[in-house]
């Protein structure tokens, strides 16, 4: 498994408003859309491509194309759905599956309440999004579903992650064929499991506190 924390002065310019609490929810859906594009450029750093035939108005030449199959997206619901935009607006053509998770506040477990995928993904590039990569439950059990579906290679887009989640996922996940991307790893995990300076819920940030 590998880490890539991007260091650009724009993601942190970007993740510092995020952070605010007095971020509106509508500056906050915009911020992290744009985030999530500038992280989808490094995410997509090895995508798969091939040379591609063209005619330019002067002369024929050779450029790239992406690989069939496409990359495939998965959304994390609720939260991971404020990524999407940003990161299709990188990959145009990719397709995108939803896996519907929640932790179970009690437990702290990631618990699977709904899924569109394709059945087969046998040689796909996933690119999973979710924002917070708390105790890491939540990505270890997508990562566990898309892997057996067949996936190639999965890379996870978050914004924050905690050193304890990212330790717990590095220790499972060893010699996987797995990329974190993120924003920045922070301080760590408070007594209710939320990343700390953080951002708060990212799901209830994004949308509104819905009971
Ligand atoms: N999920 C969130 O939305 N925020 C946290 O800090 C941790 C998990």
């Amino acid at each position: 498994m590998r880490v890539l924390v991007a260091d650009h002065p724009l993601v942190a310019h970007k993740l510092t408003v995020l952070r605010d609490k007095n971020t509106t929810s509508p500056i906050f859906r915009l911020l992290t859309e744009e985030l999530v594009t500038l992280l989808a450029y490094e995410a997509t750093r090895d995508v798969r491509v091939e040379p591609v035939n063209i005619e330019t108005p002067v002369t024929a030449t050779i450029g790239t194309g992406l690989c069939k199959p496409t990359p495939l997206v998965v959304p994390i619901l609720r939260a991971g759905l404020g990524m999407l935009e940003g990161m299709t607006r990188v990959l145009p053509t990719a397709e995108v599956g939803f896996l519907g998770m929640a932790r179970n506040e009690e437990t702290l477990e990631a618990v699977t309440y709904a899924e569109r995928l394709p059945e087969n993904l046998t040689g796909r590039q996933v690119y999973v999004l979710d924002p917070m990569l708390a105790t890491g439950g939540t990505l270890r059990e997508a990562i566990k579903f898309l892997f057996a579906r067949g996936a190639a290679d999965i890379t996870c887009i978050c914004l924050l992650a905690a050193p304890e989640g990212l330790a717990k996922l590095r220790e499972e996940l060893e010699g996987k064929n797995v990329t974190i991307v993120l924003a920045s790893i922070d301080e760590g995990l408070d007594e209710n499991s939320y990343i700390v300076p953080g951002l708060g819920d990212a799901g209830d940030r994004l949308y509104g506190v819905v009971g």
